[in-house]
């Protein structure tokens, strides 16, 4: 039975490490952190005694690979997903967007959403409507280097519907700033949960905390098949005999042989693990070329909730999205646990928690006039390195699943799936490697 390591056990890991195992690979799975996840985690905050995800994460219902390895570890229902697409986008003032699509088959759900949207003038909506009709004709992606403000310009796209619905979007899925993103990650989003099936396009937040959800149990599924699992033990280096693979030599010293490795780490860990004058190889060298873009969480206890739905988003603000975790899990009324989320952050990275706090009690005056609250808990979490940067031209930049290094395959939402990089990138690319060194059936 050949033996593989899979070095890190975030999604890409945990998946790779799975299909392995329903292979009949013997697989070691090496983690550097106690508990893994990466950066889909929970813990226990020892101020409020609650347990929280590192980040508020969505899923859509396009998200097939994600929701296969859910299904294959034994989780079935940890995903509250919508019936139908619905976003409400709140206005200074209050006044609200609708997004409502209807139960038609895709596209013409969007469409029908967009043009009954309530809040959105009629101009707005004929120049998304327009959108829509140059995309569904449009099988050519835009070229990489194209950003999706150009993009969007190029659409005859208004700066209302940008403001409603293409902004936000973007935000949300590629994590950066529409004036430098990719204009072809965009279409890659738009053409899985847009243009395929309507229910590609739902949304689904779990119900559950994110490390009870992906990791505890695709843990157990991994160790009661026999797989060997090394927790809070970090490769130091990838071994090399012969320009091939060998093994790893964990921080600790010991030294683990392997007929194949899945690096599933993110940029920076995987080219400090490479041996001799491997960080040279162009490909390598186009992965240290690759950015990072920041998310920065709030997770706030306030003794009652300044809005009543699960989740929306705030159109024009610094906080892009609101979540009511406490509705999200079932319960309603006093006290309240909620979520706010910054995407591409760069500019409050900096910022203290008093600074951010400050930001949140100024946008919910301004969003939510007349819903006095008491913050009785503040968490604040930056992701620094949240996801790589899409940023217009760096999409070359991503490796396939195949590295130079013989023996050595490369999982990570940041790897060349095609998607921007998210959990569905992130499962998809461990699947990927998997089959990668599988032989083909
Ligand atoms: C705040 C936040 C919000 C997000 N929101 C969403 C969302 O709403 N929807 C969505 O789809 N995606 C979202 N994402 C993105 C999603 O979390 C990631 O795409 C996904 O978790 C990446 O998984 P991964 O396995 O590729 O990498 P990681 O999760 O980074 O896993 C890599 C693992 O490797 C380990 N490791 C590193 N170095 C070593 C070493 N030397 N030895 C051993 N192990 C090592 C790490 O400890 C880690 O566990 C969000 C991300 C963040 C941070």
């Amino acid at each position: 039975m050949p033996h593989t390591i899979v070095i890190g056990a975030g999604l890409a890991g945990l998946a790779a490490a799975v299909r392995l195992i329903d292979a009949g690979h013997r697989v070691t799975l090496i983690e550097a952190t106690k508990a893994g996840g990466g950066r889909a985690r929970s813990f226990v905050d020892p101020a409020s005694g609650r347990e929280l995800d590192n980040g508020q994460h969505l899923v859509m219902g396009c998200y097939r690979e994600t929701l296969a390895f859910l299904r294959q570890i034994g989780v079935h229902d940890g995903i509250y997903f919508q019936r139908d697409l619905a976003i409400d986008m709140v206005k200074p003032g209050g006044k609200r967007a609708k997004l409502l699509c209807p139960p038609l088959p895709a596209p013409l759900h969007l469409a029908a959403g967009l043009l009954t949207m309530r809040g959105v003038g009629v101009l707005h909506k004929a120049a998304a409507l327009r959108a829509g009709l140059l995309l569904s004709g449009e099988v050519r992606r835009p070229d990489d280097n194209e950003t999706c403000d150009a993009w969007l310009r190029r659409l005859g796209q208004t700066a209302g519907i940008r403001a409603i619905f293409w902004e936000p979007l973007i935000w949300a899925t590629l994590n950066d700033d529409p004036l430098v993103a990719s204009a072809a990650m965009l279409m890659a989003v738009l053409e899985r949960a847009f243009m395929s099936t309507r229910d590609a396009s739902r949304l689904g937040v779990p119900r559950v905390p994110l490390s009870r959800l992906y990791v505890d149990q695709a843990l157990a599924y991994s160790r009661d098949r026999g797989a060997v699992i090394h927790l809070g033990q970090p490769v130091r280096a990838l071994r090399v005999a012969d320009q091939a693979i060998a093994g790893v030599i964990l921080k600790s010293g010991e030294q683990i042989d392997a007929d194949q490795v899945i690096s599933a780490v993110p940029p920076p860990a995987l080219l400090d693990m490479l041996p001799g004058t491997w960080p040279n190889h162009p490909i390598f060298q186009d992965v240290a070329r690759l950015g990072a873009s920041p998310i920065i969480n709030l997770w706030l206890v306030v003794d009652r909730a300044p809005f009543d739905d699960p989740f929306l988003g705030l159109v024009s603000s610094e906080l892009h999205w609101l979540f009511n975790r406490s509705r999200i899990e079932g319960h309603s009324g006093g006290e309240a646990l909620l979520n706010v989320t910054i995407s591409a952050a760069r500019a409050s990275l900096e910022d203290s928690q008093e600074a951010l706090v400050g930001l949140f009690n100024a946008e919910m005056r301004r969003y939510f006039p007349g819903r006095p609250y008491t913050i009785r808990h503040v968490k604040v979490i930056k992701e620094k390195r949240a996801t790589i940067s899409h940023a217009a031209g760096t999409y070359h930049r991503r490796p396939e699943a195949q590295s130079p290094l013989r023996g050595l395959y490369l999982a990570g939402d940041w790897v060349r799936t095609g998607l921007p990089a998210t959990i569905e990138s992130a499962v998809q690319s461990g699947h990927d490697a998997a089959a990668a060194l599988l032989p083909p059936t």
